[in-house]
């Protein structure tokens, strides 16, 4: 079956990538192994900057079902930083049901759907999708949205990710809270990175999330980390891989675009992935349309690189903030100035809202960090603890 875009995965990414590349007028299919609804591992923390993304995509209002918070509690290596409120709202979803709408989404927009069916062969650079049934789909263009295990990524580089750097996160879902219990964050929860409690109607969402390679010992941490929140032992721990840190250089290769988890598209300093998500899949469709209008398939890395260039300038930026966070020699500092300046505090919440971005933010942190800096910097020894 000949198309002009084969979408592989039908996450956030995917389902962007589809909706966009049908609606501009491709034919377009989407493929994924797993059959919709289907569960992902997430906290499903929703922040403004992903409602705008998803209202912009998707054309339509943010499902009812969501949840909304505006008040969080911000916690650093274990000490309480101060309660945040009137934050712009963090909605709050289940994946079991918004992946299956997003999808939904994609394929009323007129994606040809091959969810539910594996794929037996995979030859992306070729253009070229063989499901296991034995259909044979082919495009000239292939958007790869197939998440952090990205088999596209592999076919491309060997593998899908580099194991010394990427990330790994554990994650509960405990009994429900009282409906007014505000959001937490814990930065700091695990060695380079963070930990979350999201409460839900109907659950709470808890997990704790970090580089790999630094936390060898998770499992302990998030129980832990479960006891300090109440969350009764026996709640059933799942962990995934989290794609966060620096973005992939290459997000594909010449007709085969790589698009969230599979271009490690996941903010170090957030855990934000489901906005870039979205956004890259929409992004890797234009440019496949653009490519394909000047009859160049092989132009659409380049044209889709133009097009990323904000969103990995975002990743950079939240790099050098997850030094100043979480090197040694520099977090004393760095906590004693969120603790002490309710405006840092309050711009964290406004990146996370997607009120501003890494530029805004880091404007903020050069007026107000230098001296805790330098007084860090100046009884610290550096230890070589960099990522
Ligand atoms: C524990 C945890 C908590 C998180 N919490 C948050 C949060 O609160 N907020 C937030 O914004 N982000 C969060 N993230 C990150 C977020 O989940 C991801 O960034 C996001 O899901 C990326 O979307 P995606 O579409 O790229 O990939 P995915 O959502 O992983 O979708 C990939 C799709 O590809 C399909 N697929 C995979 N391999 C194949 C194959 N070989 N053939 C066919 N189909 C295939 C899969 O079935 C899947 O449907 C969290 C991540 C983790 C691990």
């Amino acid at each position: 079956m000949l198309f002009d875009v084969i979408v592989i995965g039908a996450g956030p990414a995917g389902a962007a990538a589809a909706r966009t590349a049908a609606s501009a007028g491709l034919r377009t299919a989407l493929v994924d192994k797993a059959r919709f609804p289907r569960d992902k591992l997430c906290g499903g923390g929703f922040t403004g900057r992903a409602a705008r993304y998803y209202r912009e995509i998707f054309e339509t209002d943010l499902p009812e079902t969501f949840d909304s918070k505006s008040a969080v509690t911000l916690y650093g290596f274990g000490e309480k930083l101060g309660v945040i409120e009137d934050i712009p709202p963090v909605y709050l979803t289940m994946r079991l049901s918004l992946d299956a709408h997003l999808v939904a989404l994609a394929l009323a927009a007129g994606a040809e759907d091959f969810t539910g069916t594996r794929i037996a062969e995979l030859a992306p650079e070729a253009g070229r999708v063989t499901l296991a049934h034995g259909t044979r789909l082919e495009a000239p263009v292939v958007i790869g949205a197939d998440g952090v295990t990205s088999a596209t990524a592999r076919a491309l580089f060997g593998r899908p990710f580099d194991p010394a750097r990427i990330g790994f996160a554990l994650e509960a879902e405990g009994p429900a809270l009282p409906a007014d219990a505000p959001l937490r964050i814990d930065m700091g929860a695990a060695n380079w990175g963070y930990g979350w409690s999201f409460p839900k109607s109907g659950s709470h969402t808890v997990g704790v999330g970090g580089v790999h390679s630094r936390n060898p010992d998770l499992k302990t941490i998030m129980r832990a980390y479960m006891a300090d929140l109440d969350v009764p032992a026996e709640t059933r721990v799942k962990g995934q891989y989290l794609p966060f840190g620096k973005a992939r250089r290459a997000p594909g290769r010449d007709n085969v675009l790589l698009a969230g988890d599979a271009a490690w598209l996941v903010d170090p300093v957030t855990g934000e992935g489901i906005a870039y998500a979205m956004k890259s899949g929409q992004l890797a469709a234009l440019a496949a349309r653009d490519a394909l209008a000047r009859h160049e398939p092989d132009a659409a890395l380049r044209l889709y690189r133009q097009r990323l260039r904000p969103i990995l300038t975002a990743m950079r930026h939240a790099n050098m903030v997850r030094l100043l966070l979480y090197w040694g020699p520099f977090k004393t500092g760095f906590v004693r100035a969120v603790r002490k300046s309710g405006h840092l505090r309050h711009d964290y919440m406004r990146l996370l809202g997607g009120e501003i971005e890494y530029p805004d933010l880091m404007r903020a942190l050069v007026r107000r960090l230098p001296n805790y800096l330098m007084r860090a910097l100046g009884s610290a020894k550096v230890q070589g603890d960099s990522p």
